[in-house]
């Protein structure tokens, strides 16, 4: 008989989950707390645009609809460094032909909505929000916005996707005995603000980039959309010195900008409207244990590893979660009791990773992408890396281009590497020396001193 699944929060795991579900021949129902954003035209909430890249494209690419997205998605082939003067630097991501993908969050996932309702067997549910789970019954209840109406929802298998606040984990907190819970906010908030595109949508940066304004304990980002405008975000402690605490009129605002970010701030001609009309919010990671429950219930997507965004892999994550689950359900056999054991031993060590790279890599974009000796061990790294790509991948690829390799392998290598790398800058001369003979064979030395464990997974 054809199994029923309730999936809890249609943002951008639950869209993509009830696509691989229903192509599987589940009969899927997708309950979304919020209106349908294509037809209410709301807001579909924080961050303007994400950052995809290539284990969400292989999650878009799993139920083939990655070439819809990449219609309404920008290539960025590196940062572009914006110093205090005025200049700019580029810094490639990758290889020539690698790139992260600027998209709307909007865009991708009212796409992934619209995909959803072209399956046969999936209905999406608006203005219903979560607030339970019986896990004994099996049972779903949901409160409908509008009409105050209390509906409960029994399935054979329900996901919550509900995201870094979901109710769903908050749900199996308060019935599990010894539920895992720990949440973790940083210092820094973000603030969303805008760069408008110029004459008939000219894009006022460069366009193929992602744009950064490090600034020691605070940066401003920008991604590009496809207006020709950019999405600025500016991440900054809430308290200190340089803080939101320390931005509180117009004045204050606009000297701050003018001193800190000064090309940026000549593109944004709404910037004093735009600060104080955005709000300054929160950056939380989120880690819990276990992710399933009955051989029936399980988390997905931020609702089991929320990070925070800079590694730009939450969603990137999401998507990753479904391609294993997918390979899961293939190699068990609809056997939902190992599917979900194996679903939760897997992707917990690489989500409890990747939130910890990503809170490593909010000090390497803030502070160390204007460093001149951290420029100088990425150089060395990348050209180590194109005469010897079978004994180095630089973390940033790990983690960003290849989606073969675990998250939790991409962390282990990269103290690896670092520690490697740490021995390395620590040679005298080293800045004279660094593309040299010398070099090159000390670096050969050191690897060969330490496992690698992904070196050796991969023989
Ligand atoms: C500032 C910022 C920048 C980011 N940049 C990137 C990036 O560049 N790249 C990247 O990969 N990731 C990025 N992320 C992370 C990314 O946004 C998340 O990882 C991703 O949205 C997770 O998808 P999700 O479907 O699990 O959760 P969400 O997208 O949050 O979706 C959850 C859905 O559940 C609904 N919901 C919530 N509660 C209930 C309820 N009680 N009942 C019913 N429905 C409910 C919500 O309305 C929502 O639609 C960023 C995040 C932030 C905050």
């Amino acid at each position: 008989m054809q199994k029923n699944v309730t999936i809890v929060g249609a943002g951008l795991v639950g869209s993509l989950l009830s696509i691989y579900m229903a192509k599987r021949g589940y009969k899927v129902s997708v309950f979304e707390r919020r209106a349908d954003m294509r037809t209410a035209r709301i807001s579909a909430g924080k961050s303007i645009n994400l950052a995809l890249s290539d284990r969400g494209w292989r999650g878009l690419e799993g139920v083939g609809i990655a070439e819809e997205i990449r219609s309404i998605a920008i290539p960025m082939y590196g940062r572009s460094i914006h110093h205090r003067d005025g200049s700019t630097a580029f810094q490639p991501y990758g290889k020539k032909e690698q790139a992260i993908y600027s998209v709307s969050r909007a865009g991708i996932n009212m796409k992934l909505m619209d995909l959803a309702d072209q399956q046969e067997h999936v209905r999406l549910f608006f203005e219903e929000r979560c607030t339970h789970i019986d896990r004994k019954n099996q049972t779903v209840s949901f409160d409908n916005d509008k009409t105050k109406a209390t509906t409960h929802i029994q399935s054979d298998l329900i996901f919550g996707s509900d995201g870094a606040f979901s109710a769903s984990r908050l749900s199996m907190q308060l019935t599990s005995d010894r539920f895992e819970y720990n949440q973790h906010y940083i210092g820094a908030g973000y603030k969303e603000l805008h760069i408008p595109a110029g004459e008939n949508g000219a894009f006022r940066l460069e366009k193929n980039a992602l744009h950064i304004w490090p600034r020691g304990s605070f940066m401003m980002i920008a991604l590009p959309n496809s207006d020709g405008s950019f999405t600025c975000t500016l991440f900054i402690p809430f308290e200190g010195e340089k803080s939101f605490s320390a931005l509180r009129t117009k004045e204050q605002v606009k000297k701050f900008f003018e001193e800190e970010f000064p090309d940026a701030a000549a593109l944004m001609p709404a910037l004093l409207d735009d600060f104080f009309a955005n709000p300054a919010a929160s950056l939380v990671t989120v880690k819990c244990w276990p992710w399933t429950f009955d051989d029936r219930i399980a988390l997905i997507g931020d609702a089991a590893h929320a990070i925070v965004p800079f590694y730009g892999q939450g969603m990137n994550c999401g998507f990753e979660d479904c391609v294993v689950l997918n390979r899961l359900i293939d190699k068990h056999k609809e056997n939902w009791k190992d599917i979900f054991a194996e679903y939760q031993n897997l992707r917990k060590p690489d989500g409890d990773a990747i939130a910890d790279l990503a809170i490593a890599n909010f000090a390497e974009m803030r502070d160390k992408t204007g460093d001149a000796k951290f420029l100088l061990q990425k150089k060395i790294e990348a050209r180590f890396s194109e005469k010897y790509p079978d004994k180095w991948i630089p973390l940033y690829s790990m983690v960003t281009y290849s989606p073969d390799i675990r998250y939790s392998m991409a962390l282990k290598e990269g103290m690896r590497q670092e520690a490697i790398m740490n021995q390395i800058m620590g040679i005298h001369n080293i800045e004279k020396i660094w593309d040299s003979e010398t070099i090159e064979n000390e670096m050969l030395r050191l690897i060969q001193d330490s496992v690698s464990e992904l070196l050796v997974s991969a023989q």
